[in-house]
């Protein structure tokens, strides 16, 4: 890790809109790691039950350079593959959540791991 994280390390709070009302209030935050150099990639809103498959772009808290593509992206198009900043590997890809037409990124399996989180990004 490089001497610089602390001094960006933040506390963020889960978005409560009408995505994570409609999945009866269940939130859990999750650090997305990077399987092949396990440095953290970011920080994500996971609401309610179920297996983590995609990411959607709006439940993505930090860092601000991500947190903000739901923001900048309009279609599938604008959103590039999300890549580990620290070694480059390809964790996911972009998708669309077609029942809510909602962009996401699917996850590649073996890429990534998870770890609970407080909210505190980059993880202590
Ligand atoms: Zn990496």
């Amino acid at each position: 890790m490089s001497d610089r994280e602390p001094a960006n390390r933040r506390q963020y709070r889960p978005r409560k809109d009408k995505y994570a009302k409609t999945r009866r209030g269940s939130i859990r935050l999750y650090t997305i790691m990077c399987a092949a150099c396990r440095q953290p990639v970011l920080l994500y809103q996971k609401d309610g039950p179920g297996a983590l498959l995609r990411l959607y772009l709006d439940r993505i808290l930090a860092p601000p350079a991500l947190a903000d593509m739901h923001e900048r992206c309009a279609s599938k198009s604008d959103v590039p593959n999300l890549v580990c900043a620290h070694c480059g590997n390809v964790i996911a890809v972009p998708m669309v959540y077609a029942k809510e037409k909602r962009l996401a990124f699917r996850l590649i399996k073996g890429r990534w791991f998870k770890q609970r989180s407080t909210g505190l990004f980059p993880p202590a």
